[in-house]
């Protein structure tokens, strides 16, 4: 055999090991990639006017599993709101929504006040974000959970020109004591991810 036809083979070869490598690691790479090209802007998008929201308020569910659907029920039932569902998004951990899931609430497809803090005020120009989980104890949010957080109040905070100091948790507005988002919520790595 010739040099050259040796090199040509062994060259093929490698090719080829290098093709079925890729076949075999490429579906991978795109699962891994998947939660981060949540289309923000597109799950943002309502077919009405907009409201001129001011505040971003940061909560947890306080329990370890739940859903939009559950929290709107109990809201619903319970509390007796008859608009439901308290926040404007809820994103899931992966106990009863997906890990990282953004669900859009009524409320923001409707773009009218929330009811998740105390003064009402605040509820009408405040977007109320809930995470699944009960951060007081001793969990923290998943990292898809606050991947998910990241993108979405980077893209309210600019779209609405809501400065660092309005992105609030519900525990720093002033009424009576309440723990939410809970003490292990990572509140200054959020604040420092979004880079103002
Ligand atoms: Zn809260």
């Amino acid at each position: 055999m010739k040099i050259v036809e040796r090199h040509v083979i062994i060259f093929s070869i490698a090719m080829l090991i290098t093709a079925i490598g890729l076949f075999i690691y490429l579906p991978f790479i795109g699962i891994e990639r998947k939660p981060l090209t949540i289309d923000i802007e597109k799950l943002c998008r309502v077919d009405v006017d907009e409201n001129e929201w001011k505040y971003v308020v940061l909560h947890h569910s306080a329990t370890d599993a739940g859903n939009a659907r559950r929290f709107d029920r109990y809201h619903r039932k319970k509390r007796k709101w008859p608009e439901g569902l308290a926040y404007h998004f809820v994103i899931g951990n992966g106990n009863g929504s997906g890990n990282g899931k953004i669900e859009v609430g009524d409320r923001w497809k409707k773009q009218i006040h929330g009811a998740h803090t105390a003064n009402m005020d605040l509820n009408r120009i405040a977007i109320g974000i809930c995470l699944v989980g009960n951060f007081e104890k001793d969990k923290k949010p998943t990292k898809k959970q606050f991947r998910s957080l990241v993108s979405l109040v980077d893209y309210i905070s600019k779209r609405y020109n809501i400065p660092e100091s309005n992105i609030i948790m519900h525990n720093q507005v002033v009424q009576k004591g309440t723990a939410c988002p809970g003490k292990n919520f990572p509140y200054e790595q959020l604040i420092d991810r979004i880079g103002f």
